[in-house]
């Protein structure tokens, strides 16, 4: 079995922890690799590491930080394919998916060349008599991000461009269930010039994130996964007064209004719902028909396509959905489905029966695509995020019901409507109270140049991910006001705020 290192001070790290575990090919069931869990010392050699990086890469110009990117991103398009095999081999999605997620990280990388512009403070003159003012931003100095399983290379990347974009040195410490693509960008991110110790990399659980948060010397955590952790790395990162933004889980609502176009909307809902198997923050895992007539035509149309779903491994260039990241969480989805049979509703095509058929892959954790139709909103199956391919139908009388349910939610983080009507549109892009909103886009994810992030639940912390958030979150504001008296000039009366 292969046995996985840290990275760390530009090169793998073997640390001290004797903690380790499994890391499996989903599509097969068979544990390939082991993944160390690092304990408070792998922490402490890791953040040393940047610490020690620190001085140099926050003095180095912004544009030479820039090139450094810019290299990063071209090997990055270069090796897009292997970087998505790497991801496939320890996720399971498909190889389509896969380099979906890579284009998408890749973006963030190219925005944040633009870190000289980004970069700009602002300059008031004559704040008073002969008096300047000038704010910029600084670095903050060695930040950490966790990371989820979900997008392995993606989440990572909505954060560490940024970073290190603004001078920082970054500790990545990604979801021990799918490594490897983190271990991939810290050779590439070393290959593309950055100096040694700026990025690190540091497997493990919840001793890592712990020892993360702990450590005086990391100044700001970037945390992305389930909302319980989020919570806690909230709590636990204020209360020693560091900077924190925590991502958390989602329930995402598709309205699908009288007046929408059906085929556009069953096609959104496939797509939305049984990609990457539903384990994505912004899959649509609740389509609200609005009215009877647009639920039972959106089961007519959506059951043949969710029972016609090639299910199989990212190795078979046809599959449309791979299997699950692990036994135990294809044991917790099943699990709903039996809890939402049991609570009453009306299961239409039940992802249980599906058997996996293709020689070799038989041990896959493979469950087929679900579809739940009058799903009420006490049922488990609909307060819960269940993150994975299970679509549940909520029937609404009117928009306003659509809505409603909609802020009865805990979590927030994107929607979406279906409709051709601009005024009903319009009124839900300013009403709704969920931080993105698609109108006939399914999967609404800001591009790199806007910022990601959602409300309520589905995040803790005042920033959103990337971005320009991501700058204002990566940096902090430092404003020098000035004066150079000279006795050449009428002397200025320096006792503020007088002006003149
Ligand atoms: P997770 O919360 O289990 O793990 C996320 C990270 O937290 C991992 O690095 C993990 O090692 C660490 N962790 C796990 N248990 C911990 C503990 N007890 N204490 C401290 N750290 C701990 O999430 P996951 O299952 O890897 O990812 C799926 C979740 O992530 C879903 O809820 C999904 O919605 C969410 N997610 C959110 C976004 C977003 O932008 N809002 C994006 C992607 C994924």
């Amino acid at each position: 079995m292969n046995t996985l290192s840290h990275y760390i001070n530009g090169a793998p790290f073997v640390g001290s922890s004797a903690e380790s575990q499994p890391v499996f090919n989903p599509a097969t069931g068979a544990a390939e690799k082991s993944v160390p869990l690092g304990n408070a010392a792998d922490v402490g050699a890791a953040v040393a590491s940047a610490q020690a990086a620190y001085s140099g890469w926050s003095k180095t110009t912004p544009l030479v930080r820039a090139r450094v990117l810019d290299r990063f991103a071209a090997i990055l398009w270069e090796r897009q394919a292997d970087l998505a095999k790497a991801i496939s081999a320890e996720h399971g999605k498909t190889h389509d998916d896969a380099m979906g997620e890579v284009t998408r990280g890749i973006e963030v990388v190219e925005f944040a060349t633009g870190a000289p512009h980004l970069l700009k403070g602002e300059y008031s003159s004559n704040v008073g008599r002969y008096v300047d003012s000038h704010s910029m931003r600084q670095p903050l100095g060695v930040v950490a991000g966790i990371t989820p399983f979900n997008f392995p290379a993606m989440v990572p990347m909505w954060m560490f461009p940024v970073a290190l974009a603004c001078g920082n040195t970054f500790v990545l410490k990604p979801s021990e269930r799918d490594p490897s693509a983190s271990l991939l960008l810290a050779e590439w991110l070393t290959e593309a010039g950055l100096p040694v110790g700026v990025f690190n990399v540091v497997h493990g659980g919840k001793h890592a994130v712990d020892a993360l948060i702990a450590h005086p010397d990391v100044k700001a955590i970037s945390f992305v996964g389930s909302t319980p952790i989020a919570r806690y790395v909230h709590q636990q990162s204020t209360a020693v007064h560091k900077r924190v933004q925590a991502l958390g889980g989602a329930k995402n609502h598709l309205v699908v209004m009288p007046d929408a176009d059906l085929d556009m909307s069953v096609s959104a809902l496939m797509g939305a719902a049984f990609g990457s198997a539903g384990e994505r923050c912004m899959a649509i895992s609740v389509a609200v028909a609005v009215s009877d007539n647009v639920a039972d035509e959106l089961i007519a149309r959506l059951k043949p396509k969710i029972e016609a779903l090639k299910i199989g491994p990212a190795a078979k260039t046809e599959s449309e959905m791979g299997p699950l990241i692990t036994g135990e969480h294809l044991d917790r989805v099943k699990s709903y489905i039996d809890a939402g049979e049991a609570a009453g509703a009306e299961l239409v095509v039940d992802g249980r029966t599906f058997a996996q058929g293709q020689a070799g892959y038989e041990d896959g954790f493979y469950v087929g695509g679900t579809l739940f139709d009058k799903v009420t909103p006490e049922m488990s199956i609909y307060r819960d995020e269940i993150f994975g391919p299970v679509l549940a139908v909520v029937r609404c009388d009117s928009y306003q019901d659509a809505l409603d349910l909609i802020h009865g939610h805990e979590f927030a983080n994107g929607t979406a409507i279906f409709t051709r009507d601009g005024d009903t549109a319009r009124a839900f892009t300013q009403d709704v109270e969920v931080g993105m909103v698609g109108v006939n886009v399914p999967i609404p994810v800001p591009m790199a140049f806007h910022s990601f992030g959602g409300w309520k639940s589905s995040i803790f912390g005042d920033h959103a991910i990337y971005g320009e958030e991501g700058v204002r979150f990566y940096t902090r504001i430092k404003v020098t006001t000035t004066r150079w008296p000279s006795g050449q000039r009428e002397d200025p009366q320096f006792i503020m705020p007088t002006h003149d």
